[in-house]
């Protein structure tokens, strides 16, 4: 399960819950046609998927 952590100011965002069915979103890295790799949080029955937290102008980093 993700953890969402900002490496500049520390703030912390725990995992985040499917607004559909509830269950608790999984983090993935997913390829954007130019190449570059953005982390969103999926739910895993196939509900859809969510951007990561940002934070600072930045991508919150996910942890385990
Ligand atoms: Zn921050
Ligand atoms: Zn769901």
């Amino acid at each position: 399960m993700a953890k969402y952590s900002c490496g500049d100011c520390g703030m912390e965002v725990h995992p985040i819950s499917c607004g559909k069915c509830g269950t608790e979103l999984t983090h993935v890295n997913i390829e954007k046609d130019d190449g570059t790799t953005v982390g969103v949080a999926e739910c895993s029955n196939g509900c859809g998927k969510i951007k990561s937290p940002m934070c600072c102008g930045h991508d919150m980093a996910a942890a385990d």
